[in-house]
């Protein structure tokens, strides 16, 4: 049904070699989209993105690339656009934690996940907006986090960084949709990849018991919203925070 949605679109997701990116870079190629992502490192999961991709008949290239470096941000983009010629749809969704209460937090785990969460996205949407506002029309999507909605203790600093998204993109949909660009946030909640499976057993208990859902939810869930904000099914709107948590909040 959602087949040819996105055929002649490109698609620029960060952070994509696994989790919630890999699975926003399938569902995006499935509704016929080319797709460009970064990751960090060349590895298996980089190599074989590209390929499961490929295998779902649209173009595909990797490219290797720290999202919170500001000059690397820029080269691949000027590259990915020598690649494939146009970019309709940036998905930021590099992401990391380092939790920690904030009294014992160290001004290196505020500033790495600040600079990998927040400033990653600032660096890739400050490379393209001037290339959608040539293209005239372009759909930018953040992904935050329900916590960036409603603060988590030992979080501060992802919390922040997850807010942070939610008040870029507002700030974009304002200055930018004069010139066709929509700019929105989407909140996950508890959302099961290598990021959550990395917590305690109990943890992980206790989050399932606050949703009414009863179940984490999987990376197609929010890839299943991120195909929406993409594509001009969400045409008019822009500005906003989709929350997909299974009803949590
Ligand atoms: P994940 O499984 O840990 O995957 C994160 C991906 O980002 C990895 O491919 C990682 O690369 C890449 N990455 C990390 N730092 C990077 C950098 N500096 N430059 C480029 N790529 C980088 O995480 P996930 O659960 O899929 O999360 C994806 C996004 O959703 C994150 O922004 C996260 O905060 C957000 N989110 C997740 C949940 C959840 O419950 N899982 C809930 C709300 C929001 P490597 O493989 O090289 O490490």
């Amino acid at each position: 049904m959602l087949e040819g949605l996105l055929k002649g679109k490109v698609a620029l997701i960060t952070g994509a070699a696994r989790g919630i990116g890999k699975a926003i870079a399938m569902k995006l190629a499935s509704a016929g989209a080319d797709i460009a992502f970064t990751d960090l490192k060349e590895d298996d999961n980089f190599k074989n993105t590209v390929e499961e991709i490929k295998a779902l008949g649209v173009e595909c290239r990797g490219y290797a690339s720290n999202a919170a470096d500001f000059e690397q941000a820029h080269t691949t983009v000027d590259q990915i656009v020598k690649d494939f010629g146009h970019i309709d749809v940036l998905v930021n969704n590099a992401g990391i934690t380092r939790d920690g209460l904030m009294m014992r937090m160290s001004e290196q785990q505020w500033d790495s996940v600040i600079t990998v969460n927040l400033k990653s996205a600032f660096n890739f949407t400050h490379a393209l907006t001037p290339i959608m506002a040539r293209q005239r029309g372009g759909s930018i999507i953040n992904i935050s986090s329900v916590v960036g909605v409603n603060g988590n203790a030992g979080q501060c600093n992802y919390s922040a960084s997850k807010a942070g998204l939610i008040g870029l993109a507002k700030s974009i949909a304002k200055e930018m949709g004069s010139r066709g660009i929509r700019a929105n946030a989407i909140a996950p909640g508890f959302i099961i990849t290598d990021m959550t499976n990395a917590l305690p057993e109990e943890v992980r208990q206790e989050w399932n018991k606050k949703i009414p859902l009863r179940r984490g939810g999987t990376p197609e869930d929010i890839a299943n919203v991120a195909l929406f904000l993409a594509s001009d099914l969400s045409s008019y709107v822009t500005g906003q925070v989709i929350i997909c948590d299974g009803g949590m909040l």
